[in-house]
């Protein structure tokens, strides 16, 4: 390691001299060379993991801990006066995606390259990314967020394609990031860029002109598409996408021997989501122009792509109007067609076409007909997929579908975000558990060990502690480190049901008010974006707001309840918020959430999950039992069947319901408005009263009495720790690893 070095040459300076961001620029380039390195492309098939979402987070830290100098590093800079997380928080987080199903994708890449794997990521390079939130007067506002320095973990490279849209070309270029495995070898991010994208664009807030697309392509990660000229963006941002990763996988597989007759030997694509679908008729497009004929064309790339579903809500599964493709990708309609007729030959059930009567077109069908893998991304999503969602395709093809339970890489959500406890675990039972996460099983014989009970409480303390400090400056917000910190991250949606948790706390405000005291303060810790176009999900913010403003400032329950909602909620805060909580949320109406990630993380860092049985918290409950985790709610079997019926009617349960009553009405009273808009509030209390899409009403008493229970369980701080270390060493399951190692073995067949 020679930082003293690049300091010297690049300022002229020694470390103890130089500024925090001479030193962030100087550990930026020596990490860089150290991963140089470790570059190295071995194996016959590589994986190219296709994603238009890769919310990598910041990469420093993570960098050097999978570079094994992390500690070394921070000792060298200590030794100057200089403090590696001052210097840390100078790094732009980049937001090249939305929530779990980008941050999957990240974690997938570090594990790819921690086993030693063959296998790159391809997506976009977003100026922008996801837009950064702003709060004022209790609404959420979008602004740009900028990451790109002259000089960050981008490496610009000769890689260029000419991109053929209908009526002009896009000339490419590539930038790659290095991703470091722990421990292992480095492989890459691919992200595709335009040449000619202006930035000068953007006007107010996040507005562009979304038909100028030579210069907007690539601002924006998925800009609002309410309106036509912002969904056919998408067509063309993810036509890009993959047009691009097509050529960059039939180069590569050219140059390492390939005939392309052969091309499946060399390459497995991975198509996250429906968002890279057009690689299928791409890659055929490009074949048959290599001169391969089309059943042979249609065989080789079948054989080659493989799809995950992250969702079972219908507005996810993409349908592209025929005359979006028309007029953005008219040379893909041909193959379309081709591929739609061989499926309606064979059929006669016309729900499996890949073109329906309305002309749309289904990416998830094209996706499951000509790939050879359909998996979902935990148990009971699965199971879902199969018997309900997609059975009609899973009686065609019952050997394609296939299970993938998602993870988390630990590096991240254990060693760089909780040092404290994973030295604590070092010390318990060895360090193979950073390589090997089945090993925290082992922590199993410490449960009745008080003394390792006390320490885990004391590192939860100084980990809110920390959460404290940290939210104290950087955005004034006050917290109680002796309250219970009750914590609810992830995107803004109904299914999510933030709304629910947010009618808790009228409840629990009302209760207090009644001189029903909790005995110990609570604070409700909530962080999330709405999509700009989502109305509810953006009225649902303002709600939070306002009973944030509201309970503060009301001397009678302040002292017992704190509601707090953090600006911006990203990755960065999320490293920060996760290893400071007591109790995590996961409320989904079950059926909803196809997996949920935070609930792993959260787990790895010894909260204890309220939630119901949805995605991986039927995995989670099995592993930990009723003891361990709070269960309420309706079962996914229940609740799929009240959709069938159509039976559901949320003002039942608010005429019979005393409690919701008082909670829903309390959402428009003069209270309420004094401090928010009243249109706003309206809204969403009528779409509670007379729609209620995710059934929070029916939940509601089951989720209350839940929660006086986990509240009353905190108390016995003994049995509280005992809970804490059960999920820790349960947790080994949810590894990226092992997702990893399971796709590998049962899918790519790496070799
Ligand atoms: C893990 C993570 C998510 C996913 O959270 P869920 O609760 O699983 O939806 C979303 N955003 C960020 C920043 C994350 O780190």
């Amino acid at each position: 390691m020679h930082l003293q070095e690049i300091a010297k040459k690049r300022f002229g300076r020694k470390i103890a001299q130089c500024t925090n961001e001479e030193i962030y620029f100087s550990l930026l380039e020596m990490t860089k060379e150290m991963a140089k390195k470790k570059e190295s492309n071995k194996g016959k098939r590589k994986l190219y993991y296709i994603s238009a979402e890769f919310l990598i987070g910041r990469l420093l830290s993570n960098n050097l801990i999978n570079l094994g100098v992390y500690d070394e590093v921070r000792e060298l800079l200590e030794k100057n006066g200089k403090n590696l997380n001052e210097i840390e928080e100078i790094e732009p987080e980049p937001s090249l995606g939305n929530g779990g199903l980008g941050r999957l994708a990240a974690c997938f890449l570090d594990s790819i390259a921690s086993l030693g794997l063959n296998g790159d990521g391809v997506g976009l390079n977003y100026h922008y990314g996801l837009f950064k939130q702003v709060f004022e007067k209790n609404l959420q506002h979008e602004t740009p967020n900028p990451w790109m320095e002259k000089e960050s973990w981008l490496h610009k490279t000769d890689v260029s394609y000419e991109i053929p849209f209908g009526g002009f070309t896009l000339k490419s270029r590539l930038y790659d990031i290095d991703v470091i495995g722990y421990e292992n070898r480095t492989t890459k991010l691919h992200l595709f860029d335009v040449e000619t994208v202006d930035e000068s664009l953007v006007g107010n807030g996040i507005d562009f002109d979304k038909t100028n697309i030579a210069k907007n392509l690539t601002l924006f990660l998925y800009p609002d598409d309410s309106d036509d000229n912002g969904r056919i963006l998408r067509v063309y941002q993810q036509y890009f996408m993959v047009s691009n990763a097509a050529r960059l996988i039939l180069d590569e597989a050219i140059e390492r021997g390939s005939n392309l007759h052969d091309l499946h030997e060399y390459a497995a694509i991975q198509i996250n989501d429906t968002h890279p679908s057009m690689v299928i008729p791409e890659l055929i497009r490009l074949l048959q122009q290599h001169g391969i004929l089309m059943d042979e064309a249609i065989d080789i790339v079948s054989r080659t792509c493989a799809y995950t579903n992250h969702t079972i809500l219908a507005e996810a599964l993409e349908k592209w109007p025929m005359h979006f493709l028309e007029q953005a990708v008219p040379q893909l309609l041909p193959i379309i067609f081709e591929l739609n007729n061989r499926v309606v030959q064979k059929y006669s059930d016309r729900s499996v076409a890949i073109i329906d009567e309305e002309k749309r077109v289904h990416m998830a069908h094209m996706d499951i007909h000509y790939g050879y893998s359909v998996n979902g991304v935990a148990y009971l999503h699965t199971e879902i997929l199969k018997n309900s969602e997609l059975n009609n395709f899973y009686k065609i093809y019952p050997e394609k579908f296939n299970n993938k339970t998602n993870g988390i890489t630990f590096r991240r959500w254990l060693l760089h975000s909780n040092h404290e406890l994973a030295a604590l675990i070092e010390e318990l039972i060895g360090p193979d558990f950073k390589k090997d996460a089945a090993e925290l099983e082992k922590l199993g014989k410490f449960v009745d060990d008080e003394t390792v009970l006390k320490r885990l409480l004391e590192i939860k303390t100084a980990k809110k502690k920390e959460l404290k400090e940290f939210l104290s400056k950087s955005q004034n917000i006050t917290l109680d480190d002796n309250s219970i910190f009750d914590i609810q991250i992830k995107r803004l949606h109904e299914y999510k049901r933030q709304q629910m948790n947010a009618l808790y706390v009228i409840h629990k405000y009302f209760e207090i008010k009644a001189g029903k005291k909790p005995s110990h303060p609570i604070t409700v810790i909530f962080g999330a974006k709405a999509a700009p176009a989502y109305v509810i999900a953006k009225d649902i913010i303002h709600l939070i707001l306002c009973l944030q403003e509201v309970i503060g400032k009301d001397p009678e329950v302040a002292p017992y309840l704190k509601v707090v909602m953090v600006e911006n909620y990203n990755v960065t805060l999320a490293e920060k918020l996760i290893p400071a909580a007591d109790i995590h949320e996961q409320i989904s109406l079950a059926s909803k959430e196809a997996s949920g990630t935070s609930n792993m993380k959260f787990m790895l860092n010894g909260a204890v999950a309220i939630g119901t049985m949805d995605g991986a918290n039927v995995e989670m409950h099995q592993f930990v039992g009723d003891d361990n985790i709070y269960i309420f709610g309706e079962s996914s079997e229940d609740v799929i069947a009240h959709y069938e019926k159509a039976d559901y009617v949320s003002r039942e349960y608010y005429e019979k319901d005393k409690d919701i009553k008082r909670a829903i009405d309390f959402i428009v009273s003069d209270t309420m408005t004094a401090v928010g808009c009243k249109e706003n509030l309206k809204r969403l209390h009528d779409e509670l009263l007379n729609k209620d899409w995710f059934m929070t009403l029916p939940d509601f008493k089951d989720y209350t009495e839940a929660k006086e229970r986990i509240y009353a369980d905190y108390e016995d701080r003994m049995a509280w720790a005992k809970k804490m270390l059960v999920n820790i060493s349960k947790a080994g399951f949810f590894s990226s690893d092992r997702t990893i190692a399971q796709y590998n073995n049962e899918i790519w067949k790496l070799s």
